[in-house]
């Protein structure tokens, strides 16, 4: 039989018109923004796939859930719906709110890191590791080395490597290493799975070596429908099932709910010990606000906990993870080095290989997502040496395997001829790459420095 296509399981109810610019428009957009496409605005961009966190387009339930807000600075109504829809849903016995996810990031770090400590995890995220250093950690990458492959078709580029858990514990010891941190559907790896098997085999590392387990569980919805099509016997089990049984093996969660679950703004923290919590909302006051809100509307919750039962639909994440797919397959027919497998959220270019005249001191992802701006008009972003940061220590930049932009596709957003546009300005790019040039710092922000950098040609 031959392949049925995904289709969204949803149809449209309300448009937001956008803008087509002209060339001229896009130089001078691109320069004012000093080749920085996160300083471009938003109405000069035509397709926009910079990121797909807080960029999701909420369903009628969710709008009809704002309407439904306790906006109560206490014990608000959907505080208590969001809490029990988490335990629902991911296991997790008690929830604290915050702004987005770096505010769960902030509060677990400062509660469980002390200075010198080491936390592992499988492969860095850029605010998760921030938040580590700040409170006077070290994180050490024990992802596979497939992860650091943009060619290797490995289905589990998200798994944990033992021998670099193991390494690291022989090293330094269990009593440095309050707690290991691992990602589902590994973003900076290109969206890339952990298996159940790997998950399961961690639980018993951890409980072995007295260790935390602690969940990035962001994209935890596209890395259950990973599980299920290519792992052995999940084929049956629904992606609620799978979710349930991720977070069951995790003792605490950082949730930036921008993502998998389809609201503009949230996040929380969530775990199972009792006294953690306490600690937690003793925290979340200083920095988030009262622990039945933790940053966020009443109204805000509410979509979120309506947000979360729809994430897990095994209908919705097909055709989420299909429309990706679909983008990732038209490049690939085109022979764009992209990273395989295709990821969950998004469709990484390797811009090592789009860009090969240019050295990584030149910034090759950041100049192509420029150059891809100026052709259509297509908003990118680079995952590569920019975003990678400088070592904290030795003032050196982090140079990673990984040159990419990424096209990022937000969740219920564009539509199928949108990603056809998408892959002919990047089709169009790539025939004049060896024009393309790189690019250097006219400014340098000290910490996660790809927001706000700027940048000029070299010539
Ligand atoms: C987005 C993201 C975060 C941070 O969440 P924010 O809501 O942006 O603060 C943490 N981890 C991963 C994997 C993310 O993608």
């Amino acid at each position: 039989m031959a392949r049925r296509s995904w289709a969204e399981p949803y149809k449209i109810k309300m448009v937001e018109l956008i803008k087509m610019t002209s060339p001229e428009e896009r130089l001078r957009a691109i320069t004012e923004a000093g080749y920085n496409t996160f300083l471009l605005r938003s109405e000069d961009v035509y397709i926009d796939l910079l990121t797909d966190s807080g960029v999701g387009a909420m369903s009628d339930r969710q709008w009809a859930g704002l309407m439904m807000g306790d906006e109560a600075y206490a014990g608000s109504r959907n505080f208590y719906h969001l809490r029990d829809t988490v335990e629902e849903y991911y296991s997790y016995k008690y929830t604290v709110p915050t702004h987005q996810g770096r505010g769960a990031e902030n509060i677990i770090s400062q509660m469980l890191i002390s200075e010198g400590d080491y936390i592992p995890g499988n492969m860095y995220f850029t605010t998760t590791r921030l938040h580590q250093e700040l409170a006077g950690g070290t994180f050490v990458d024990v992802i596979v080395d497939e992860a650091h492959d943009p060619e290797s078709v490995h289905p589990f580029k998200g798994n944990v490597d033992f021998n670099k858990l193991n390494a690291l514990l022989n090293e330094v010891g269990a009593e440095k290493i309050p707690y290991v941190c691992i990602a589902t559907c590994v973003n900076m790896a290109g969206g890339q799975p952990i298996s159940m098997a790997n998950l399961r085999q961690l639980r018993e590392w951890c409980d072995n070596n007295g260790i935390m387990l602690v969940h990035d569980m962001t994209r935890v919805a596209e890395n259950a429908f990973f599980i299920q099509q290519r792992e052995k016997g999940f084929e049956d089990a629904s992606i609620q099932q799978i979710v349930y049984e991720i977070c069951s093996l995790t003792d605490a969660a950082t949730m930036s709910s921008k993502k998998d679950a389809m609201v503009n703004i949230g996040g929380f923290l969530a775990m199972n010990d009792a006294k953690l919590y306490e600690r937690a909302c003793a925290l979340v006051v200083v920095y988030e606000g009262l622990h039945t809100y933790g940053g966020m509307a009443g109204r805000d919750m509410e979509a979120l906990a309506i947000g979360i039962t729809e994430s897990v639909d095994d209908n919705h994440i097909r055709a989420r993870v299909g429309q990706v797919e679909y983008l990732g397959e038209l490049l690939k027919k085109a022979g764009v080095p992209i990273v395989n497998p295709i990821g969950g959220h998004a469709v990484f270019l390797d811009a090592r290989r789009i860009l090969p005249h240019l050295p990584q001191e030149q910034f090759p992802a950041q100049a192509l997502a420029a150059a891809l701006y100026l052709e259509s008009g297509v908003r990118a972003m680079e995952r590569g040496v920019v975003s990678a940061g400088r070592n904290k220590d030795t003032g050196e930049n982090y140079m990673p395997r990984l040159e990419l932009v990424r096209l990022t596709i937000p969740r219920r957003v564009y539509t199928q001829a949108h990603m056809d546009v998408t892959a002919e300005s990047v089709i169009d790019v790539m025939e004049r790459a060896d024009q393309i040039k790189g690019l250097r710092f006219t400014y340098e922000p000290e910490v996660l420095r790809f927001f706000q950098a700027r940048f000029e040609p070299v010539n």
